[in-house]
């Protein structure tokens, strides 16, 4: 039986186990999936440790993402977001991925939302948001970044070719949008503040929210509005799929993973 798993610190609340072990018992592998706390300072000694015990692969989350690159090989597109989620451990090298971009697109692209071409509005400038930037950038979306530090925005998006701006400009950011996504973790909590008036939001937007754990204000306010709403769970689903992808070679069943994410999202 082969072993993978997620480090992270704190990581007892991953929903990565549920839904990569779902993943491996639907495509009949005999694999197990768990979840490690692995402080950063330790981070290399985890990963040596893992592949020297033959693990399949490894996810990261935070704070670990950034650390990896002084301990894996990083592909391009790891190398240029500073960040690694998924390890692969291939003919004695250690390898490094990034998947939460593609992941992102995925989900827009599986929600029918259209990429190519649109006026994109990406909120936040932190390590989720750097990813998806990348990859709409990549994907020929226009870009704007608004995020409440100004000056990561104007950094974030002078990297990938888009505007900069801060939280203020939402006001006018918002109703000009073809596609508004929140890369904050803004909404993760009940009671945090909103980070924009919801009336800005309009019928024929889409509004994707890469929170996964619970129904934010904004996707509540992008309802009422009757724009098209996308939760975190589907970003969640496919840079999973796709880490599975890079793991075993084979395509990974999406429908039973999102179920599995949803399922235990419900019993918390
Ligand atoms: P991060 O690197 O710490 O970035 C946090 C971002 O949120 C920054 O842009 C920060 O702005 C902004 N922010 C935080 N508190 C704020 C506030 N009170 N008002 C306005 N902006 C605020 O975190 P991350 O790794 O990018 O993760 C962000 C969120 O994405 C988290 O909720 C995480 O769970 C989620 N996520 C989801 C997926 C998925 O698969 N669905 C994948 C990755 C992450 P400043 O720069 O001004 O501090």
């Amino acid at each position: 039986m082969l072993v993978y798993a997620v480090f992270g610190d704190p990581v007892e609340h991953s929903l990565s186990p549920a839904m990569q072990n779902a993943a491996f018992s639907a495509m009949g592998l005999s694999a197990r999936y768990l979840a490690f706390r692995v402080r950063r300072e330790r981070l290399r000694d985890a990963i040596l440790g893992a592949e020297a015990m033959d693990f399949g692969g490894l996810n990261l989350t935070i704070p670990l993402k950034e650390e990896a690159l002084k301990v894996v090989v990083p592909d391009d597109n790891a190398a240029a977001m500073g960040a690694v989620n998924t390890v692969a451990f291939k003919e004695g090298s250690i390898l490094g991925y990034n998947t939460d971009g593609l992941g992102a697109l995925r989900a827009l692209e599986g929600a029918g939302v259209r990429v190519d071409g649109s006026r994109i509005l990406i909120i936040g400038a932190g390590g989720a948001a750097k990813a998806i930037a990348r990859q709409l950038a990549l994907s020929r979306a226009e870009l704007s970044i608004a995020n409440r530090d100004r000056g990561r925005a104007l950094a974030l998006a002078a990297a990938v070719g888009g505007r900069g701006y801060g939280l203020p400009d939402l006001e006018k950011l918002v109703p000009e949008a073809e596609v508004v996504v929140n890369a904050t973790s803004v909404g993760m909590k009940e009671g945090d503040p909103r980070l924009l008036d919801g009336r800005l939001f309009r019928e024929g937007q889409a509004v994707f929210d890469i929170v996964y754990n619970r129904k934010t204000e904004l996707l509540q306010d992008a309802t009422r509005a009757e724009a098209r709403v996308l939760d975190g769970v589907m970003m969640l689903v496919y840079q999973g799929a796709l880490s599975i992808e890079i793991w075993t070679g084979r395509k990974a069943p999406v429908d039973v993973m999102e179920q599995a994410v949803r399922e235990e999202l419900k019993n918390r």
